[in-house]
């Protein structure tokens, strides 16, 4: 079963009487263990096409399977579920909760899946551990740098563990050191754990790094390419 897939899907928006498609008739299956650069011109369609791959929203047509589920068919509730279950996201600003510790923070997601608070505490404490910040377990967002701020948004990406995660501009607000370190991070869950990688970025040398790279342009795929030289050993 493909992670993800989307088939000739578009997307909508409805404004007063107007209507934009920011997605027309987009076909994209994405397999366990990819990691992919989605790349484009501002207004392309990235951000919609990572909201549906994510189960934020629905398409207006066609089907969007995530992990094998045709998200047409389920509930709000499920979709939520479904989403909670499979999907870590990691966005620019990381969207961190600022009075809340690095490790009340990545345990959030456990929250909405009923894990029992001793089990929180100590998977966060490992998430944490995966992205090299065990010495910050109790310090606040705004005790870290962007780069640890980053790394706590995806140790929290990765708490649920996710077969997905999707990364929007992850290192759009970094600079290009701790962006390459944060990329660095990403390749390494990717190559060791097989975590599937779906990423949106606007930096050539990033998008350089994936393994496949899909450029949206108006709301369609202009181009779908895939390195085909082996991955290097360690
Ligand atoms: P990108 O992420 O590539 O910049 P988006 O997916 O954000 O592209 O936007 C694609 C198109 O859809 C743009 O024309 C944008 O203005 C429009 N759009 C995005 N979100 C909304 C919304 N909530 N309501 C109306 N139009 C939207
Ligand atoms: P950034 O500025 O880091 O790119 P945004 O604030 O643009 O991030 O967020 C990207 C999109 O994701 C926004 O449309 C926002 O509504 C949505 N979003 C942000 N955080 C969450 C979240 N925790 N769960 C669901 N949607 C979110």
């Amino acid at each position: 079963t493909p992670a993800l897939e989307a088939v000739d899907v578009t997307r909508t928006y409805r404004a007063g009487d107007t209507e934009v498609t920011a997605l027309r008739g987009v076909s994209l299956r994405i397999d366990e263990g990819e990691y992919v650069a989605v790349v484009g011109p501002s207004g392309s369609g990235k951000s919609t096409l990572m909201h549906l791959l994510g189960c934020l929203d629905r398409p207006t047509t066609g089907v969007l399977r995530v992990g094998g589920r045709d998200v047409a068919r389920l509930s709000d509730t499920e979709l939520a579920e479904l989403r909670n279950a499979r999907v870590g996201f990691v966005f620019q600003s990381f969207h961190l909760l600022g009075r809340t510790s690095a490790r009340d923070n990545v345990a959030l997601p456990l929250v909405y899946r009923g894990v029992p608070r001793a089990e929180r505490r100590r998977r966060a404490a490992e998430a944490l551990a995966t992205v090299g910040l065990s010495h910050r377990l109790d310090h606040r967002p705004g005790q870290l740098s962007g780069g640890e701020q980053q790394r706590v948004a995806i140790a929290r990406a990765l708490v649920g563990d996710p077969g997905v995660v999707l990364a929007d501009e992850p290192t759009g607000n970094l600079d290009t050191r701790t962006g390459d370190d944060v990329m660095a991070l990403l390749e390494r869950l990717n190559r060791d754990r097989g975590v599937a990688i779906v990423l949106v970025t606007h930096e050539p040398d990033v998008a350089a790094r994936a393994r496949r790279r899909v450029h949206l342009r108006d709301g369609m795929i202009e181009s779908d390419e895939r390195d085909t030289t082996p991955l290097q050993g360690p």
